[in-house]
Order: structure tokens, then sequence, then C-alpha cells
């Protein structure tokens, strides 16, 4: 494993974003520029290279002492060879040996990791997992995504494509997901879950505070959030119902994989102890007594930054 600073680049669907970390796990150059994702795939790629070179830059690290580049994304990565298949918010981006066009271009050992992954091996390595050999990594924002470290390792599974947490079914009743499955978590606890309910609340006229809500702008977790706290009964079921199927979810992943931690990051995870205590508490009681007993709950801690720190882990270890 390299001492030496590393590039860590994510490419999201608005934004690229690469920076430069030192084996702190310290950010020590950044750049940020927009995807433009519709431009095509190698201007993308020429534009990730440009803001790789732009975080250097403002590092003031010599280029030549770099050891390694992580990228991250989202959608299905073949992690061995380097390839994504099916980048959501990137049309016609299937099958691309991003790492190799990186290697290529920036000419240094270039890893690929699915963002979800990177983000468990970051709060693994630095953040609210850290010190466990056995970690659950669950980010719920608009979607759900997962990680799992097993015997202090990332679990990629037979084909990279394993800790797809999100897509497990907890209400065989519930709605169909795009995922292919009918009422898994995403689909009954993300942000998109909870935004869903609250537009049906709204169309039924149940809720006059959603209703409030959904004329002057957005109706998303955050508005229901700030209607439930108001005392809007109907914002508190709402929010209620999916911590109730989060929580059922959790419950799952302790009797599976009997971790130290399960780290809970993600833009819903905000609305704090309204959400995530009642989930937690479903999850020790309907969990199996021994595994529930020692299982930690935490809140993610590098909301942001978990991906790219994670990546460039897993890049400096690979170099
Ligand atoms: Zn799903």
């Amino acid at each position: 494993m390299s001492e030496s600073p590393v590039i860590a680049i994510d490419l999201g669907g608005t934004k690229i974003r690469a920076v430069v970390v030192n084996a702190a796990g310290e950010i020590i150059g950044e750049d940020v520029r927009p995807t433009e994702g519709g431009e095509g795939q190698s201007v993308v790629i020429g534009r990730m290279v440009d803001s790789a070179r732009a975080a250097v830059a403002v590092s003031g690290v010599p280029f030549s002492s770099l050891a390694a580049v992580g990228v991250t994304a989202p959608g299905t990565i073949d992690f061995d060879r380097g390839i994504i298949y099916q980048a959501p918010n990137l049309r016609g981006w299937d099958a691309v040996p991003l790492a190799e066009r990186l290697r290529e271009r920036l000419e240094l050992p270039t890893i690929l990791e699915n963002d979800a992954n990177a983000a468990a091996y970051g709060e693994w390595q630095h953040g609210a997992g850290q010190g466990t050999r056995h970690m659950v990594y669950l980010t719920v924002s608009t979607g759900i995504g997962g990680g799992l470290i097993l015997n202090g390792q990332l679990y990629r599974g037979a084909d990279g494509a394993a800790g797809e947490l999100g897509h497990v079914t907890v209400d065989e009743s519930g709605p169909p997901h795009n995922c292919g499955m009918i009422g898994c978590i995403e689909v009954m606890a993300s942000g998109t879950a909870i935004a869903r309910m609250a537009h049906e609340a709204v169309a039924a006229e149940r809720s006059e505070a959603l209703a409030h809500a959904a004329v002057s702008g957005e109706l998303s977790a955050h508005e229901v959030d700030q209607a439930a706290a108001a005392g809007d009964p109907v914002a508190q079921e709402i929010l209620a119902r999916a911590a109730h199927y989060l929580g059922v979810g959790l419950a799952g992943y302790v009797n599976i994989f009997n971790p130290q931690a399960i780290v809970v990051g993600g833009g819903v995870t905000r609305i704090g102890a309204r959400f995530l205590s009642p989930a937690f508490e479903l999850a020790r009681q309907r969990a199996f007594h021994l595994p529930a007993s020692t299982v930690r709950f935490a809140v993610a801690a590098l909301e942001g930054r978990a991906e790219v720190l994670g990546v460039a882990a897993l890049a400096r270890e690979s170099a």
C-alpha cells in the first residue's frame, strides 16, 4: 500500500468532483465542474481528466508523486475489469471501460468502484464504522443504496453487484419498483417513497399542511418532516410508515450479517431521530436477540465525502 497522495474522482449525473487525498485521508485539493453528460462519453472523460489535473494543481502536489486514481460512479460496475454498465443519468453509457480510458490519459493505476460501495468503504476507514470488521452501510436519499464490509473487506459478490440492500422486498402488497422487485425497501422508505406518500395524501385531501407545502413548492421528505414537526398527524404517519419499513429491512440485515455496526447515511437521514429512532428500535425488537443486542446503529459521519475518501483508500491499497 502506497503512502503517496491519490486522486479520487466522483462521476455524478450533474457534477464531476475530483479531489486529491493524502495518506491520512485528508482532502488537500479539489475541483468541481458540471458533467454535461449530453455532450457524449469522450467529452465527459476528457472533462474528468481536466478536473483531476485541476485538483492536483490546487493541492500543490507534483503530479509525479501521485500513486493512483480511484473513480466512483453510480450504476453497475465490474470492479475487476474497471467497466461501468448502465450508468443512471448518463445516457448511452453502457459497458464503458472507464478505468482503462482514464489510465491511458492520466498514466496512473486506476480503479473504478460503485458509489455506494465506495461510501461504505469511506465510512469504514475514516467515518462512523471505524474499528469494526463487520459493517453494513446504507444510504437513504432519493434511492437506497448499500455496501457491505465483511471480515474486514468490501464484499462485492460474484459479479461486483452485491450490497443492493435497498432492493429487498419488505411488503409484497406494496408498489412495484423499476428494479424489478415489488415493495422493496427503496420503494417503501426512500425520500422518493416519502414524497410519493405525501402526494397521495394531498390528492386524497387528507392533509392541509402538506397541501400547503405542495402549493408553495417542492413536496419532498424535507417538507414532510417540517409538517410532522409542526404536529401534522398525516405527515407523522407517513414518516412512521417509512421508518417502519426501514426498520424491517435493518432487522433483516442484523439477522443475515450479524454486523458490529450499521451505518446509515444519505439526505433523508438529516430528518434525524424522528425518522431513525423508530427504525433502529424496530430492528432491535425484531432481530434475533444476540446480534440485536450487540449491533451499533450509527449515523454516517462523512456526509458528502464518504464516496471520494472510500475510493481513494481503495485506490491506495491497489497501488
Ligand atoms: Zn427496488
